[in-house]
């Protein structure tokens, strides 16, 4: 075998918009079946995947809390919304015939398995892609926080975190196509220049833990392969 992964273990962010395409909201098809057919190709290498799922596609507690619901019901309906687009991930994952499973940190057990992460470990040295939906099960919490927490967790080598640009940018590149890419940046620098690759909290947290973010683009066919293999590209976040 001469493409040799350089992780074993990776956890990957997958956020809702990623999900969303050219639609308006929910859920594009064709760029589901897309990070299915990715997913497939690092699978195949024998990469070990875990997946966290967002939900912004459909539903955000904040917007909820700012046309005047309570934060934490809004959470819970964000959280929710995040259950969704993990049954349809794994819809498609299943299409292109990998095996996965649901786990969820709110109990739904008609539709998925609670989490459990001794279980979640067991899924994956078997050669299933799991995927963690319902965040941490917490409001005020994010799915950028749950990746980090379920990264380090499941002792994944890396968490990467799936983006429409190509990585982390001193000022957003969809706005100032001046801007130049980081190629490393530490979490320290992360949080003082307040770049929004993830929240605080999640930053914060894998920097306490040591947990190396590579920040893609996801709309790139066979990036996720690229970075498994060891291309630099993306920006990667550590130290
Ligand atoms: N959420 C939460 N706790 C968590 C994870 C998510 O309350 O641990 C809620 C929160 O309202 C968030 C929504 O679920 O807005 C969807 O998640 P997120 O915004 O992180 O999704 P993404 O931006 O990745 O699509």
């Amino acid at each position: 075998q001469t493409e040799k992964p350089l992780y074993q273990r990776i956890l990957l962010k997958l956020s809702g918009e990623a999900l969303m395409g050219r639609e308006p909201y929910g859920i594009d098809s064709h760029v589901l079946g897309e990070v299915a057919e990715q997913v497939g190709e690092i699978h195949e290498l024998g990469v070990e995947v875990a997946v966290v799922i967002g939900g912004g596609n459909i539903f955000r507690g904040v917007s909820g809390a700012s046309r005047g619901m309570d934060r934490s019901t809004a959470d819970y309906m964000g959280m929710l919304a995040t259950v969704m687009n993990g049954l349809a991930l794994q819809q498609a994952l299943e299409k292109v015939g990998i095996a996965t499973r649901v786990q969820s940190a709110i109990d739904m057990k008609e539709v998925a398995e609670p989490y459990i992460r001794r279980r979640a470990i067991r899924h994956l040295e078997k050669g299933r892609v799991v995927i963690f939906a319902a965040g941490t099960g917490l409001p005020f919490f994010t799915t950028d926080t749950t990746a980090a927490l379920r990264a380090i967790e499941i002792g994944a080598s890396v968490l990467m975190k799936a983006t429409r640009v190509d990585g982390v940018y001193p000022t957003d590149p969809e706005k100032d196509p001046s801007a130049v890419k980081f190629d490393r940046i530490s979490f320290s620098e992360v949080l003082q220049k307040n770049l929004g690759v993830m929240d605080a909290t999640a930053i914060s947290l894998a920097r306490d833990q040591n947990m190396r973010i590579i920040v893609f683009n996801l709309l790139k066919k066979g990036n996720i392969k690229r970075v498994i293999l060891g291309d630099p590209i993306g920006t990667v976040v550590e130290g």
